[in-house]
């Protein structure tokens, strides 16, 4: 159940990680995409991920725990022009080094504005996640801000961006509003299926 989520703690990197048993589900996307706003949403929990972006957390990999050896993991953000180049290559480092080597990593969830799909980071993402062998869910965000039309064409549109670069990989596209609740049900159901495992 999302809402029994807990937070756990934050590691800088790799090593500081729980053991390396059970499953999670990792949540990633460029700062500001909405990823604080949909961790709260799906747990239904306003506070879990701090949305007020708590300087130096923002940086470390957040655990989130739903049952026993069952966890949710909310990655740093990525793409943040402030960001020193020095940090950038440490964090790239340890992203990487976290999707190849966790085993019990068993699902990706990318997180992009729907305004403003798929830029390179994005897409270096999901070809992490597909390259490691993990089912990967791209959240389109902030579909409130979309009128119907527009909603609907660009999730198409993305879907048919993806399926031309012929990735070769569980892929699954939808909407997501944390204002509106939109889209919760739907992504719950994919990652709990992932946890299940
Ligand atoms: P993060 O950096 O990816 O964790 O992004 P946040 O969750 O902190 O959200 C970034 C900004 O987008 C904040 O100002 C949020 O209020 C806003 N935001 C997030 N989700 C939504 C949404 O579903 N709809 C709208 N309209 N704004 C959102």
């Amino acid at each position: 159940d999302f809402r029994r989520a807990k937070y756990m703690l934050s590691a800088p990197d790799i090593s500081f990680l729980p053991p390396d048993t059970g499953v999670e589900v990792a949540f990633a996307g460029r700062s500001n995409a909405g990823k604080s706003s949909a961790l709260n949403t799906m747990t239904d929990q306003r506070g879990l991920a701090k949305t007020s972006k708590t300087p130096g957390r923002t940086q470390m990999i957040n655990l989130f725990e739903l049952a026993e050896d069952r966890r949710l993991v909310d990655l740093p953000g990525y793409g943040f022009a402030q960001v020193p180049l020095e940090m950038k290559k440490k964090w790239q480092h340890a992203l990487a080094e976290y999707l190849e080597k966790r085993n019990c990593l068993k699902g990706l969830v990318v997180l992009m504005d729907c305004r403003h799909p798929l830029k390179d980071l994005d897409v270096n993402m999901i070809r992490w996640g597909v390259a490691a062998e993990l089912p990967v869910l791209v959240l389109l965000t902030k579909a409130d801000k979309l009128k119907q039309a527009v909603k609907q064409k660009t999730l198409r549109d993305v879907k048919a961006s993806l399926e031309a670069m012929e990735l070769d990989g569980d892929i699954k596209v939808q909407l997501f509003s944390s204002l509106k609740g939109t889209g919760r049900t739907e992504a719950i159901k994919t990652v709990t299926a992932w946890l299940e495992q």
